[in-house]
């Protein structure tokens, strides 16, 4: 019972965006029972914001090893092969998956889903619901089953402080209200951290908790270094700071103009080349701000974007916007395998607390939802073939939750881990007193190279050598770069 100190499960998910929302249906589907924890309502997770859309090898023209080339041609040869094949190969039955779940994508009226062009991606591969409404559709479509489902028990407002730790395995989720969830397997998915860095498209609650958890109860982290930065949110509009124009509105012919009203950049360039090229046109210039001209594209088919930027006194049928990049994605995360598993027993991540590997450097635009699915539903079935916890004798104290960070860390990580980063930097920020951004530096510190969303202006150059190597850091064991299989 929800009230009780202790509460029995076969899993304990932690966080309610859509990894933490499917991880939880598929456990119940399969006749186990949840205990959901969510610290937030559901508007304020990255998942309700999400514009774009899911990715999945779906048109006809599209093929798995197309899905993959893309993926990992975006990674810049960080990606994982194996946890990208296993993303390419699963998403498409994901996304029928939702539509099974009562997820209506938008389609012709024939019923062929339509398919929307995004950076990076060499074909149409990516799903929408609403046009970009789609993670709000796909979390109120998934929260509602979620609450009707019997063998889920919601803990909503409540918040997970630290994993209960038995025996040197994961034994379930301790809250920071003082109650328990006990379980086989405890599934992190707190979302990511890009809210660490002061100019952000997330929402507030985007802090690396699960990490952070995640690194206390003893698992590993990995790839701390690359924070993809989005260049396309909206600046300098009180109360649409960092509001984020998806770029499948470049993908259907919206054009990007520096100060002098020239294009300057390949719009559909991976995140990374565009998000350099506008900071680099910016300290030129001095500017501020880009303009999307997003004149040429039907306003119909992004309504929620358009009418976001509507109420803020900004019309994009009229003039460009002022854009410039923020924080975005979080590649890095809590390292797992390809069934979700941590480096501590009975600990698993999903979603954008982990660090599959897949995104690599650079994470290819829409393949986070598809991985959400992909990964909620491993991590769910390996979770439920762990053993059941040998009983504690006593339930775990509180304890106390992983520190927010002060405005000033906020700040020292847009400056210190921005765009581009130097050694001076970097090494400032190995002394900022929140533990994560202390991680973020010492990963950020040891790639001496620029690779993806890490630049270095001391190391310029991609080193061949770090191919494949990834950067990972557990609680005890010293930083080191592994190539993973
Ligand atoms: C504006 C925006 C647009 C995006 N568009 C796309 C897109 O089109 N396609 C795409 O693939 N990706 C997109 N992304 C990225 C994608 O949305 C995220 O990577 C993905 O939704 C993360 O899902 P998640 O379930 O891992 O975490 P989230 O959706 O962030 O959910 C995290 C959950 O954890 C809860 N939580 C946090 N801490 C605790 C705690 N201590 N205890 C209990 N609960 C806790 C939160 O309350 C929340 O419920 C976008 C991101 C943003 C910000």
């Amino acid at each position: 019972m929800p009230d009780e100190p202790v509460i029995c499960s076969d899993l304990a998910v932690v966080g309610a965006g859509a990894a933490g929302l499917y991880a939880a249906l598929s456990a119940a589907s399969a006749g186990a029972s949840v205990t959901l924890v969510s610290a937030t309502p559901l508007a304020q997770t990255a998942s309700y914001w999400a514009q774009g859309g899911i990715a999945a090898a779906l048109a006809v023209e599209d093929s798995f090893g197309r899905h993959l080339i893309d993926t990992e041609a975006a990674g810049r040869n960080l990606v994982r092969r194996s946890a990208a094949q296993v993303l390419v190969r699963e998403a498409p039955a994901r996304v029928h998956d939702l539509e099974r779940l009562g997820v209506h994508f938008d389609a012709d009226r024939r019923g062929v889903l339509a398919l929307g062009l995004e950076g990076g991606h060499s074909v149409r591969r990516v799903v929408h619901a609403g046009g970009s409404a789609t993670g709000r559709r796909v979390v109120r479509q998934l929260s509602a089953l979620v609450v009707d489902n019997p063998n889920i028990t919601v803990l909503e407002g409540a918040r997970a402080a630290s994993a209960w730790m038995h025996e040197g395995r994961c034994a379930g989720a301790a809250l920071e209200d003082g109650r328990a969830v006990r379980a086989r397997a405890t599934i992190l998915a707190t979302g990511g951290a890009a809210a660490l860095w002061s100019r952000t498209t997330n929402p507030p609650g985007s802090l690396g908790i699960g990490m952070s958890i995640a690194h206390a109860a003893g698992a590993a982290l990995a790839d701390l270094e690359f924070l993809q930065f989005h260049p396309t949110a909206v600046i300098g509009i009180p109360g649409r700071e960092g509001f984020l124009v998806t770029e499948a509105i470049r993908g259907e012919g919206a054009t990007l103009h520096g100060p002098d009203g020239e294009r300057f950049v390949e719009e559909l360039a991976p995140r990374d080349e565009v998000s350099r090229a506008i900071a680099a046109l910016l300290a030129r210039t001095g500017a501020t701000s880009v303009g999307l001209d997003m004149r040429a594209v039907d306003p119909s088919l992004f309504p929620n974007v358009v009418s976001a930027l509507q109420d803020a006194g900004l019309d994009p049928t009229r003039a460009p916007i002022p854009v410039s990049p923020a924080s975005h994605y979080m590649m890095g995360g809590v390292v797992t395998d390809l069934h979700g598993r941590s480096t501590v027993g009975g600990l698993y991540a999903v979603g954008e607390t982990a660090c599959t590997g897949l995104h690599g450097a650079n994470r290819l635009a829409s393949n986070s939802l598809s991985e959400c699915f992909v990964y909620g539903a491993r991590a769910a079935r390996a979770g439920l073939d762990e053993p059941a916890p040998a009983p504690p004798s006593t339930p775990p104290s509180a304890g106390a939750s992983p520190e927010p960070p002060a405005r000033a860390t906020q700040e020292a990580l847009w400056r210190d881990a921005g765009i581009v980063r130097t050694r001076v930097g970097l090494e400032r920020l190995a002394g900022d007193p929140h533990p994560l951004a202390r991680l973020i530096a010492a990963c950020a510190l040891r790639r001496e190279e620029s690779r993806g969303a890490h630049q270095r202006a001391d190391f310029p150059a991609l080193v061949p050598a770090l191919d494949h190597r990834h950067t990972e850091i557990g609680r005890i064991e010293p930083l080191r770069a592994v190539r993973w299989a």
